[in-house]
């Protein structure tokens, strides 16, 4: 069941204030509170999915194509389209993820390390 309490869905409702850096009727991105590289964004649908797992199997057509084709348009407004960028989906409890609102991190803005730090 889908958490309507959650950080995400209060900052998409406007309860929690975030620094905001593109939105649209699929999308919002905000820049991460703790960021973990020079320039880290969340991407979020507007749609109330947990997870990947649930956005790809429950998300309309076009919420998947907004989402996919947001991730370009905000990579492009942080200027990193050149100099390359990560990003990365936790799922799920192994996934380590925190928020139970589907998000894509954007890591930028320097040289990132190898893919995985044990
Ligand atoms: P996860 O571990 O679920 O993949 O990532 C959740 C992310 O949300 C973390 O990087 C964390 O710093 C970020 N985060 C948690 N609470 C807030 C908040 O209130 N505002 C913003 N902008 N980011 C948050």
């Amino acid at each position: 069941m889908y958490d309507k309490n959650n950080i995400f869905a209060k900052i998409l409702r406007g309860e929690i204030s975030s620094n905001k850096v593109y939105e649209d009727k699929f999308i919002l991105a905000f820049h991460d509170i703790n960021p973990q590289t020079k320039i880290h964004v969340l991407v979020i649908p507007k749609g109330p999915y947990i997870d990947l797992n649930d956005f790809s199997s429950n998300a309309k057509i076009e919420e998947i194509d907004g989402f996919i084709r947001g991730l370009g348009k905000v990579a492009k407004i942080l200027n990193i389209e050149e100099t390359g960028y990560r990003y990365l989906v936790n799922n799920g409890k192994n996934g380590g993820q925190e928020v139970p609102h589907m998000h894509f991190h954007i890591f930028g803005g320097e040289k990132l390390g190898k893919m995985i730090s044990k």
